[in-house]
């Protein structure tokens, strides 16, 4: 790789998306290219990022090497001693300021993003305040990495834990969150101390490179931050050899979860995976029908269904079940399907084609099964990525859709009679990411708060996460904690000394 002056490619057509990444290039973003050991590098090979709503070429990145990688691995070893060695209140003023330099710049980043990702741009502001917030909460958590005095069981000793870095950390990213799941990573990890090496989704590097430009800005050390976009597997692999790597945090698939804890498992890695949710929705007969429809429209629509929180089985209690699914209906038939960049639209196309593909064999096994289906064609004449917001009634659990996350704007709905049913049913999963109970009883919701299987719960709400909550999951949808102190701790090792002898 050659290093680059940085370079962003003509770009083919010129609409809303492009303009702006042209405008981000002049004032300096790079697109293009990648960071690697404090330098803006570009390779032959490049990579085309498209408009998941058209298909639109919206710009090249460079396509990083095995070797580049290797290259940042030897970088980020070499900026690891100054940078844990500074007080944490230094680590926290520059991740403080990249917070602020991305709410500077959160109009251009939100439109990088819903170009390259494809959500709303009302969400993907959204999701830039959201990302800054976990730098924010990190700059001030990494001060409070405290440790502690445990009371001596030996007489004349003092005993302590400390908490050190562990050292350099990788992070495999998402791309329905291309902004969010970098800083929830990187904020605790550099906060802790350790350098870290980011490899986006291949469909959205372009926040991605801008979030890199801005850490820059902020001051970030060569080497402490890089960000490296090719062949998930190429690039992946020497994360995974190495044993400089300590700390290994996903974002994404079980499947690839899983190849990855296997693949760390040699070098023994602190490995934290963020995997698929299936999350049950409860509505029981005692709620209040209009807020447990809001709150399952926000918990299946938000991200255009592209979350792993959305809402993925929603049992509704036989006594409210059809005025809650006729409520339901009416409120997606109010949906308006678009690209991100319009005001009106609340659904964006799928990132990926598979995505878009998968949500359509989910309706089609439920409808061959004895589903009901509803959904009004607002796709018109949109491209094959663009999944109309669709309501499946009578669902049973012979269907894919209530075994399997759909990832799409497809909601199922099933009924059922009692609590003790219910609960059985929501647990049937190995999936244990999310949950959400919609009921006035309180003992109920105290009740089902104990025994529903998952990381993370709402009771009367579809709205819980942030930066000071412990965020993953039960089962296979996880391991280890994002954001909150746990998350710090993912990067952190504990140390335990004993000062013996003490009396002299
Ligand atoms: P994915 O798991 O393939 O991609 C996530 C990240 O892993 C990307 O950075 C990708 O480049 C990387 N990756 C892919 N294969 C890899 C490999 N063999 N080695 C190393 N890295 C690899 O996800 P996907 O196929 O894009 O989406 C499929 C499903 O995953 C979705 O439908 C959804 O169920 C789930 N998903 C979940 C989340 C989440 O927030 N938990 C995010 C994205 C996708």
């Amino acid at each position: 790789m050659a290093l680059l002056p940085v370079r962003p490619r003509k770009l083919p057509s010129v609409g809303p998306a492009t303009q702006y990444l042209q405008n981000l290039s002049r004032r300096d973003f790079t697109v293009g290219a990648a960071l690697v050991d404090g330098c803006w590098v570009s390779g032959e090979q490049k990579d085309t990022v498209v408009d998941p709503a058209n298909g639109d070429e919206i710009a090249e990145v460079a396509h990083c090497s095995a070797a580049d990688m290797n290259r940042a691995i030897s970088a980020a070893d070499r900026s690891f001693p100054a940078w844990r060695a500074l007080l944490p209140s230094q680590r926290g003023a520059i991740l403080r300021l990249w917070a602020s330099l991305m709410l500077a710049h959160a109009e251009e980043l939100a439109i990088l993003v819903t170009s390259e990702q494809g959500k709303p741009l009302a969400e993907a502001r959204q999701e830039i305040i959201y990302g800054a917030g976990f730098l924010d909460w990190f700059a001030a958590e990494g001060e409070r990495a405290y440790g502690e005095t445990i009371p001596s069981h030996k007489i004349g000793s003092l005993l302590q834990v400390r908490m050190q870095p562990i050292g350099i950390a990788a992070a495999v990213t998402p791309w329905n969150f291309p902004v969010a799941m970098i800083t929830r990573k990187a904020g605790a990890a550099l906060a802790a101390g350790c350098p870290i090496i980011v490899k986006p989704a291949p469909e959205t590097p372009l926040s991605a490179l801008a979030l890199a430009r801005l850490a820059e800005e902020a001051g970030i050390p060569r080497g402490v931050l890089q960000v490296l976009v090719g062949n998930p597997v190429e690039l992946s692999t020497p994360l995974l050899r190495d044993a400089r790597i300590r700390a290994l945090s996903f974002t994404g698939s079980t499947e690839v979860g899983r190849l990855l804890l296997e693949g760390s498992a040699d070098t023994i890695k602190k490995v934290s995976l963020e995997l698929g949710g299936h999350a049950p929705f409860l509505v029981f007969d005692d709620v209040d029908l209009r807020k447990a429809v809001e709150g399952a429209m926000a918990a299946k629509f938000a991200t255009s269904g592209q979350d792993c929180l959305a809402a993925n089985r929603i049992y509704v209690q036989s006594g409210v079940y059809n005025a809650f699914v006729a409520a339901f209906a009416e409120a997606i038939g109010q949906l308006k399907v678009g690209h991100g960049l319009d005001p009106e639209t609340d659904i964006g196309p799928m990132t990926k084609a598979s995505v878009a593909n998968k949500c359509r064999a989910h309706i089609d096994d439920a409808v061959k099964k004895g589903a009901k289906a509803f959904s009004i064609d607002q796709k018109g004449s949109l491209g094959s990525n663009f999944v109309s917001p669709t309501l499946l009634s009578d669902v049973t659990e012979e269907m894919v859709i209530a075994r399997e996350e759909t990832f799409g704007p497809v909601a199922a709905v099933l009924p059922f009679s009692s609590e003790e049913e219910v609960v059985v049913r929501a647990n049937a999963n190995e999936m244990g990411l999310a949950g959400y109970i919609y009921t006035d009883n309180l003992r109920r919701a105290l009740r089902l708060s104990e025994q529903i299987e998952c990381g993370m719960l709402g009771v009367n709400t579809a709205s819980f996460t942030g930066p000071p909550i412990p965020f993953g999951g039960w089962k296979q949808s996880g391991l280890g904690r994002e954001g909150s102190r746990y998350g710090l701790a993912e990067y952190m090792e504990l140390k335990y000394i004993c000062f013996g002898d003490l009396a002299g």
